[in-house]
């Protein structure tokens, strides 16, 4: 794909700009607090990043800001397994049914005993259990390893965080044992759930979630190091499972109103792929009720909507704004 021209480009930054402005005084919701450390993140912190597969990338306000990547880090997580283990052997621990419940429901499918997907904690829990390593260092490297080449730049766990969740962490030991006793993971519970809790505690910035997304969005191709970090054939199975699962009990809505492939963390973070165009990340911690960026949803609300990026917009026929502008 061409560089964009310098128009379309003012013209992406303007957008970009004119978002975080409309929506940097909203104050609604909570920082989590369920996680003691996620409580003292700035509830003020607004920041978007919008990076094309051309490498073109465009910020507005504290995109620079490090968090967690928390639940956004379950998708990169079942790309991994998926490679790891390929779709069949992966398909007998988690299934692929948006559960219209909360991300930490204590349940499994009623006859398979799986978890309903891998975008809640159960199925995350069982996919970390599948791309754990013979040590807990050597799995949690594994992960951050990918996570890097996907960002363009070195990462780090926040050990505080992963020492707040992993003390406090029982609702999602109760899913692993549940898990164990079900079958579907196996008796090395502590170490899968180092493996989850590191998972979920990788810093990230706005720009590397970008970063990370438009990797998934060009066909796992960086789009600036021109690195390959995932295996494209499972790319579609991971946004089919992030556009019907992504948001959790908002799936459904998320899917009528903005139609785009996404994922949330109760960090604050979202993101958004337009498959062969770009990643959007936005990260702003308040959260609503169900644990989504309430700026999050509203800023990715804005841009899929003056963009076009619906995945069925009538003007979508082949090509969106972005593309015809690029
Ligand atoms: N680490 C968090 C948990 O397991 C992730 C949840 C989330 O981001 N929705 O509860």
């Amino acid at each position: 794909m061409a560089i964009a021209s310098s128009s379309a480009s003012a013209q992406i930054q303007k957008l970009v700009d004119a978002t975080y402005e409309k929506y940097k005084d909203v104050d609604d919701g909570a920082v989590a607090t369920y996680i003691p450390e996620l409580s003292k993140a700035n509830p003020d912190h607004f920041g978007i990043c919008l990076a094309t597969v051309g490498g073109e990338v465009f910020t507005a306000g504290d995109w620079e800001q490090e968090f967690t990547i928390q639940s956004i880090s379950k998708a990169f997580a079942f790309q991994m397994a998926l490679e790891e283990r390929g779709r069949e052997e992966v398909a007998k621990h988690v299934g692929v049914e948006p559960s219209g419940d909360a991300f930490n429901a204590i349940e499994l499918e009623a006859t398979t005993m799986r978890p309903f997907n891998p975008m809640i904690n159960a199925g995350a829990i069982a996919v970390s259990s599948l791309i754990k390593k013979g040590s807990p260092e050597e799995g949690v490297r594994g992960f951050v390893k990918r996570m890097e080449k996907a960002a363009g730049r070195p990462l780090r766990i926040d050990e505080s965080v992963y020492m707040s969740e992993s003390q406090t962490g029982n609702r999602n030991r109760a899913i692993a044992y549940l898990m164990l006793n079900c079958g579907i993971i196996d008796a090395e519970v502590d170490h899968t759930l180092h493996q989850y809790f590191s998972q979920c505690s990788l810093l990230v910035n706005t720009k590397d979630l970008a970063m990370m997304t438009a990797t998934l969005a060009n066909l796992g191709v960086n789009p600036v190091t021109k690195t390959r970090v995932f295996d494209f054939q499972f790319i579609k199975d991971v946004l089919t499972v992030m556009f019907t699962c992504g948001l959790y009990d908002y799936a459904g809505e998320w899917a009528y109103r903005v139609g785009l492939p996404a994922k949330s963390g109760v960090g604050g973070g979202i993101i958004s792929v337009v498959n062969r165009q770009l990643g959007l990340a936005v990260y702003s911690p308040k959260l609503d009720a169900r644990g989504n960026s309430v700026r999050g949803i509203l800023a990715c609300k804005e841009l899929a909507s003056h963009l076009g990026l619906h995945a069925f917009e009538f003007t979508n026929v082949g090509s969106s704004f972005i593309e015809w502008l690029i």
